[in-house]
């Protein structure tokens, strides 16, 4: 029999995020289509009652959860200590983890200590008899492969988008608390802060609802002979202010900055969407002076609708790619949606 264990780490407010409660989802799901598997959960962090809150009527048999200030931060080595505890603890053979950062430094380690095996980037579960499947897309091959495996434990991370979010009854989820000694060999990590950009300069926002991708066509001469990057910046810096679009960019774009041309500032590689880029997730997408292949077929898998603008009627996104293609100047275009909103 599998005993599937779902793992989840609090955020700095105790609460559990968004991928740890659409992995709760799909953690939930796979038991139920695991029919005789047994569910227990782990938690870790620096206090953890708001998430096992959060996991509550999710029907975890049990719960097992490390906490206090040592497992506050994300440290790989006290991390690892915790999930290696909880994953012995429970006899898990399953083991279903958001992909998160912290999750994505600490798994793969505890993976190795318990003889186990892992498959990052999970993207979906089925079972056919007893025997469970994974999806798990390989973009440089533009393949999405159906995988099972006979090794146990199984560790797996689960990419963010896929399952709703948790909302739980209320009927509490039980958790025995393990301890889990840190020594001041396992303490020599500390957290001292963040360095993000500030909000207003973060072009990069993977909630938002709409993805604008931009092309290079925003840099190339325009019908009166000229460049007009200074204008091209103002048209995609407002419109992204208005209408709180995350930016996405073709490869080709965020290259000519470091070939030393004069780009755009707010841009950089994180941008890129495509084979060799993100491929982020959002319910809408809007590309504009935009091309190339990768971006479309590889980078905008998981966008719902997908619009683009392009001054040629044959441009890549018109192949059947986007469920809508306005053939216009982008420049007056987007000013004029920016003017709207
Ligand atoms: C191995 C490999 C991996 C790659 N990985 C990636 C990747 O991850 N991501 C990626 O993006 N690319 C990738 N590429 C490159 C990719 O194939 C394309 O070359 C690139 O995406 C094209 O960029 P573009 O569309 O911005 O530019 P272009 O192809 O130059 O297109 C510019 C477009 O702008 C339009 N335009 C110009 N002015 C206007 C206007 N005023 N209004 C409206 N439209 C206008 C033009 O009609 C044109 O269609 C990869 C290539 C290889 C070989």
């Amino acid at each position: 029999m599998e005993t599937i264990l779902y793992l989840a780490h609090s955020e700095d407010d105790g609460s559990l995020g968004r991928a740890a409660l659409e992995t709760l989802s799909g953690a939930v799901e796979l038991h139920k289509k695991m029919s005789s598997s047994r569910f227990v959960a782990g938690f870790v962090g620096g206090d953890v009652t708001a998430a096992l809150t959060a996991a509550s009527g999710c029907g975890a048999e049990t719960s097992y959860s490390v906490s206090g200030p040592d497992f506050a931060m994300s440290r790989c080595a006290s991390d690892t200590a915790a999930l290696e505890a909880i994953c012995r603890a429970s006899g898990a053979t399953i083991v279903v983890a958001p992909a998160t950062s912290r999750f994505n430094r600490a798994i793969p380690g505890v993976a190795q200590r318990l003889g186990g095996r892992i498959d990052t980037h999970v993207g979906g579960f089925s079972v056919e008899g007893a025997e469970l499947r994974i999806q798990r897309g390989y973009y440089r091959q533009r393949m999405i492969a159906t995988l099972t495996r006979a090794a146990r434990p199984w560790f797996l991370t689960v990419d963010s988008g896929l399952f709703a979010q948790w909302a739980g009854a209320a009927a509490p989820l039980k958790s025995e608390r393990l301890d889990v000694a840190i020594d001041n060999d396992l303490r020599r990590t500390k957290v001292v802060g963040y360095q993000a950009p500030m909000a207003a300069a973060q072009t990069i926002r993977p909630d938002a609802k709409l993805l604008f991708v931009a092309g290079v066509g925003w840099t190339k001469k325009q019908a009166d002979g000229q460049v007009h990057l200074e204008e091209a910046a103002k048209v995609i810096t407002d419109f992204l202010g208005r209408s709180n679009a995350s930016l996405g960019s073709s490869k080709s774009l965020v290259d000519q900055s470091s070939d030393g041309h004069n780009v755009f500032p707010f841009m950089s590689h994180l941008n890129q969407v495509g084979q060799t880029g993100a491929t982020p997730r959002h319910p809408k997408g809007l590309a504009a002076c935009c091309h190339g292949e990768e971006p479309h077929v590889v980078g905008w898998r998981f966008i719902g609708e997908r619009r683009a603008i392009n001054l040629d009627p044959n441009c890549g996104w018109a192949q059947g790619k986007a469920d809508v293609l306005y053939v216009a100047d982008a420049f007056a275009l987007v000013a004029k949606v920016s003017e709207l909103l």
